[in-house]
């Protein structure tokens, strides 16, 4: 047994005070095993070694090596068999349920673990990811519970026929990940997927693999029918290339960027193979005159600097009526100003340190490029100051002021934690400059004034909107991005069904020949 194995006995000896007080103790216990799981087999993976490092501390605290092309085969290869040798796709939706309800109860039951681990890897606040821990255990049940509820049609009839509709699960699906929320990411692919009865590769990414891994122990543990489930960290470019173009995945579920996703839409259009793709982001935070200064202004902080501003939906311009802008920019900056930023290990840390360090110097150049361009840095701007951060990649909570809608500052997606205020006076025009952008995923709008947000709300080209508040989710609740945003939905009962597809099925009941062919 490797010290992985079995994570139940770890939880029980690694509860989440000893991991705050002591990060060396997860550090020895990640960096044992350096094995991915490829079709039930846990091996050493034959690829390019991925070093882990903490972001909050600049070290090195895992080494793990990736899979390869091949290993992608042999995922296939293990999870056709499976599918033949367990008969999942068969199974009634009751039976899958029970084995989703045990995944969904080790999740919570390794939450702790699960917290530490991605906030080792990622930087991301203990406080975030243990909700998100808590989040991908209701994934699972909620897939559980929907997929119970399903229901195939009888469709009318324009014969003597019984006609119906029904849904088949698609086969071989690959889930390629970002590194921003792995184990929600994760959840979000793989409970609908396996609800529907695929078998299910993971191609998680490279920042950030060790969380996948782990819930690929704690799915075995739990029962999943050995092969089901493949987990392959390594580069995107070969092995998650290789699985899109895998002529036996059925099905790509992509979340991460937008030209990767654009990339691997021209592959699955090659194919003719359904794809779902959850993108970037450059949403709009709009606060109109009669808002509630104080529920907007902790809105819009939580919106763009909470996950470090590492979230697709970061609320990155924020749109302020003329006649408070300048009430509203001074608070937001004081409140800016008083975000306590340090390691994620920290309980009272708001805003952790960027993924990776190369990260952390793509933001600083942006905003050092639109300062160069003319814009005012009204708050952070740089890296903190002190000892204590500096080998961590941490950037200040920073605004941008002074710039149209149309500087690259406001156009391109940041992924980090600097948000753009923008004046505006007319309501028509500023729902022009909200949407004058490729992207389409989410807005915030603070108003007392309920008609004007539906209305504007409805204007907005967005998948989600949210009044009055900003980042509440439900996983009832369709998600999905439009424009260059994204395609298709996760979550909801649809996010299921988008793991399947629809036969038709007539059955004659006349028991007749057809007349064309009478004599
Ligand atoms: P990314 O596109 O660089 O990588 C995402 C995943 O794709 C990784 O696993 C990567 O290894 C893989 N990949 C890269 N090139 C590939 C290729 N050619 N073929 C197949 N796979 C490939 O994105 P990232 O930097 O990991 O994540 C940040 C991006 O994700 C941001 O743009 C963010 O907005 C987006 N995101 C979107 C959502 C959403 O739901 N809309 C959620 C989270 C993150």
């Amino acid at each position: 047994m490797t010290m992985m194995a079995d994570s139940t006995m770890l939880s029980s000896v690694l509860v989440l005070d000893d991991v705050v007080k002591d990060m060396t103790t997860l550090r020895q216990l990640v960096s044992t095993p350096d094995e991915i799981f490829v079709a039930g087999v846990w091996k050493r993976g034959e690829g390019a070694a991925i070093n882990s490092v903490n972001p909050a501390t600049g070290e090195v605290f895992a080494s793990l090596h990736g899979a390869t092309v091949e290993d992608v085969e042999l995922a296939v290869q293990g999870a056709t068999k499976s599918l033949s040798a367990s008969g999942w796709a068969t199974w009634l939706p009751h039976e899958r349920a029970i084995v989703l309800h045990r995944i969904a109860s080790k999740i919570q039951e390794n939450a702790d673990l699960i917290a530490a681990l991605q906030t080792l890897d990622t930087g991301k606040t203990l406080r975030e990811t243990r909700a998100l821990a808590m989040s991908a255990a209701g994934t699972f049940k909620f897939a559980a519970a929907a997929v119970e509820t399903l229901e195939d049609a009888i469709t009318p009839s324009r014969g003597e026929n019984l006609t119906m509709s029904i849904y088949e699960p698609l086969g071989i699906v690959g889930a390629i990940t970002p590194w921003n929320s792995p184990i929600a990411s994760d959840a979000q692919k793989l409970a609908p997927a396996l609800a529907a009865g695929n078998a299910v590769i993971v191609k998680p990414p490279v920042w950030a693999p060790w969380v996948s891994l782990l819930l690929a122990r704690l799915c075995e543990e739990a029962g999943l029918p050995e092969g089901l489930l493949s987990v392959l960290p390594g580069p995107g470019r070969s092995v998650g290339d290789a699985l899109a173009r895998h002529p036996k995945v059925g099905k790509i579920s992509f979340t991460g960027g937008t030209s990767t996703g654009r990339a691997l839409g021209h592959v699955a259009a090659e194919k003719i193979m359904p794809i779902t793709l959850e993108l970037g982001g450059k949403s709009p935070t709009i606060i109109f005159a009669d808002a509630d200064i104080d529920q907007a202004i902790a809105g819009v902080l939580y919106g763009i600097f909470s996950s470090t501003g590492q979230s697709c939906i970061a609320g990155s311009r924020v749109f302020i009526h003329k006649s408070i802008y300048a009430e509203v920019v001074d608070r937001l900056v004081v409140a800016t100003r008083a975000l306590r930023v340090g390691p994620g290990s920290d309980p009272r840390t708001q805003v952790g340190p960027l993924v990776a360090h190369a990260h952390r110097d793509e933001v600083a150049a942006m905003v050092e490029a639109a300062r160069e361009a003319g814009a005012q840095i009204l708050c952070g701007g740089g890296a903190p100051h002190g000892e204590a951060m500096a080998a961590g990649a941490y950037y200040m909570p920073t605004i941008i002021a002074g710039v149209g809608n149309d500087a690259l500052i406001c156009q391109e997606e940041i992924f980090g934690p600097v948000a753009v205020v923008l004046p505006f006076d007319d309501e028509s025009d500023l729902v022009a400059q909200a949407n004058d952008t490729v992207f389409g995923l989410a807005c915030g709008i603070w108003t007392a004034d309920y008609r004007r947000a539906l209305r504007t709300a409805k204007a907005i080209a967005a998948g989600t909107v949210w009044v009055n508040t900003y980042k509440q989710f439900s996983i009832s609740t369709p998600f999905s991005g439009t424009k260059d945003s994204g395609l298709g939905t996760e979550k909801g009962r649809e996010g299921i069904r988008s793991y399947m597809r629809q036969k038709s099925i007539y059955l004659d009941l006349s028991g007749t020949p057809l007349p064309w062919a009478k004599q």
